[in-house]
């Protein structure tokens, strides 16, 4: 499992360095597919559900889920969201980050520099004899007190064999609530934060989720082992 973070983690590193204006979406999933097949590994978000690319990559108030597309040019000033796992011998990693194009505004900055930092305040509420409810409410408090929200839609997730299972991850709950956090468990924790409301809505393409009021979105996600040491980042490259 730990192979297959590391490709994952590597395929969005190297998508990141490709970010700049003028280039594609398209572009940027045909590296990050050419890139994991390369190493022996599967894009695992292709196929699943129908998903047609190896990388969701969402930019500005578009939250996740977004389809790579040739006609879909990144411009100076956008934020890119890009999610994507690699399978390699059976097991998963799953992990994303929001990319700035150039400059950035400071909104947009902070957006993403606290959507960040509240993904490792959940990873460090990651603790074996702790519960999920730990992860979600401390990625709440992190993001409510700094004015955003977080995305109620949409969740982290359990991760191994198989790119999603149980449980389920909210980035919204109540510490001391939910499943019990035990050594071995591997989860995925990835906060979507919005400057505004947390309410979302799904284009007419049926994958793209934006924004419901326009505003920009960040995401930010890593594969997590829950071991007797504490939390272990596995989606390192
Ligand atoms: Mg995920």
């Amino acid at each position: 499992m730990k192979e297959a973070c590391v490709i994952s983690a590597q395929a969005l590193k190297l998508i990141g360095e490709a970010v700049e204006p003028g280039v594609s979406t398209l572009e940027l999933d045909t590296l990050a597919e050419k890139f994991i097949r390369s190493k022996g590994a599967r894009p695992n978000f292709k196929g699943l559900y129908g998903f047609p690319a190896t990388a969701c990559i969402s930019i500005n108030n578009e939250v996740i889920h977004g389809i790579p597309a040739k006609n879909r040019i990144i411009r100076a000033g956008d934020i890119v969201s890009v999610d994507l796992g690699a399978e390699f011998e059976g097991y998963n990693g799953d992990n994303a980050a929001t990319f700035a194009c150039g400059d950035v505004s400071d909104e947009a900055k902070r957006l993403m520099e606290v959507t960040k930092e509240s993904l490792y305040e959940g990873i460090k509420h990651a603790l074996p004899g702790g519960r999920v409810g730990d992860i979600s409410a401390a990625v709440q408090q992190y993001v409510e007190s700094r004015g955003y929200s977080v995305v109620r839609k949409y969740v982290g997730h359990g991760v191994g064999t198989s790119l999603h299972e149980a449980p389920e991850i909210p980035n919204f709950g109540v510490s001391g609530r939910g499943v019990r956090l035990v050594p071995g468990m591997t989860i995925a924790i990835e906060p979507m934060v919005n400057a505004g409301s947390y309410d979302v809505k799904v284009m007419p393409d049926g994958w793209t989720v934006l924004t419901s009021d326009g505003s920009l979105s960040a995401h930010f996600e890593h594969t997590v082992a829950i071991t007797a040491d504490g939390p272990k980042i596995m989606t390192l490259p």
